[in-house]
């Protein structure tokens, strides 16, 4: 087993300083462990696009950039040494890895992926208006606002017929659009849809216009000129994994992220992923922290066996 050398900059870098990379940052920073939090816009991840975050436990206050700022405001108490840079290679150069950002370049013994992925935007007219006034990406999280309501869901996938099921229990009713004239997702998912009487699936339809009254969304305009009336829209395009930066690496990867092990460990030695970079069924703050402290202390217990 390699022994850690002490000539780096830093023991860890964690890449994307948003729930996962915070929380990992809280474990590494207490343990003593040295390490470099990189961020390429703003601490919070998309806790910054939260609007509402109603499901962390022991959280009410409800607004994402609040509970962002708290948990930035905890690392940087523990000395967190941020970096608002974006990463932009990393190179593994024999026993440690070289961390390339725009202007930088620092060498560290462990690698802590945190880089979350990014939801594929509706192109629809005014849809950047109407984001969070009505315009959601993620079922789980808004989902209980629509109780009894009318909802639109845009895809056809396998996202899309989850998240129809999912809402076929809140929602009165709850329309999909499908922009072709078959459904993506597997059998299973498009028979558990099925089984809704309140669930109507479209095809070979589009959105085009979300129509609204400024404040909230009140319709969706199809292609084909119908409008339909709605209280929300949930995009289910999928979602773009934040990976250009560590092609070099060679990562396993599928279609969801990087796959990890339960000590969130990557195929590569001293390289760990945790959150929504990974390969797993729930994309939520509460498993983003879990695996982010599961991966601080995975890096910690490697450490020490390495001194
Ligand atoms: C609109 C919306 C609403 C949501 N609502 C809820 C909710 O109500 N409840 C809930 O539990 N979950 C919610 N989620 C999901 C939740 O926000 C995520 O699961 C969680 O933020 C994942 O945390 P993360 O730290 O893994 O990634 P992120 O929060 O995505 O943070 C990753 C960070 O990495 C940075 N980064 C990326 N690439 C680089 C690079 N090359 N160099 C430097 N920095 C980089 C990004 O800028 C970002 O700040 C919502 C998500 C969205 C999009």
């Amino acid at each position: 087993m390699k022994k850690m050398k002490s000539n780096t900059d830093f023991d860890v870098a964690i890449i994307g300083v948003g729930p996962a990379g915070m929380s990992a940052a809280i474990y590494l920073l207490r343990a003593g462990v040295s390490c470099a939090l990189f961020e390429k816009e703003a601490p919070g991840g998309n806790l910054n696009k939260t609007y509402r975050i109603e499901n962390y436990p022991g959280y009410t206050d409800k607004e994402g950039t609040v509970l962002a700022f708290r948990m930035y405001s905890q690392i940087e108490e523990l000395g967190a040494n941020l970096k608002v840079e974006e990463v932009k290679n990393v190179l593994k150069k024999d026993e440690v890895f070289e961390v390339i950002t725009d202007n930088n370049k620092y060498l560290v013994n462990y690698v802590l992926i945190a880089s979350g992925r990014t939801p594929r935007k509706l192109k629809a007219i005014n849809a950047d208006k109407y984001e969070s006034k009505g315009i959601s990406y993620c079922a789980i999280c808004d989902g209980a606002l629509y109780k009894n309501k009318d909802v639109i869901i845009i895809g056809g996938g396998n996202s899309a017929m989850e998240t129809a099921s999912y809402l076929s229990d809140i929602a009165q009713n709850v329309y999909v659009l499908n922009r072709s004239n078959n459904l993506r997702a597997d059998k299973k998912e498009i028979d558990d849809v099925r089984k809704n009487d309140n669930v109507k699936v479209m095809y070979n339809v589009t959105a085009e216009e979300i129509i609204g009254d400024d404040k909230k969304i009140t319709g969706v305009k199809l292609n084909t000129g119908e409008i339909i009336k709605t209280d929300g829209v949930f995009v289910c395009i999928g979602h773009d994994a934040n990976d250009d930066y560590y092609q070099s690496l060679s990562l396993k990867t599928n279609e969801k992220g990087i796959v990890v092990n339960d000590n969130m460990e990557t195929n590569i030695s001293c390289v760990y992923a945790c959150g929504d970079a990974i390969d797993k069924s729930l994309y939520q703050v509460i498993t983003a922290t879990s695996e982010g402290a599961i991966a601080a202390s995975s890096i910690i217990n490697d450490k020490k066996s390495r001194n």
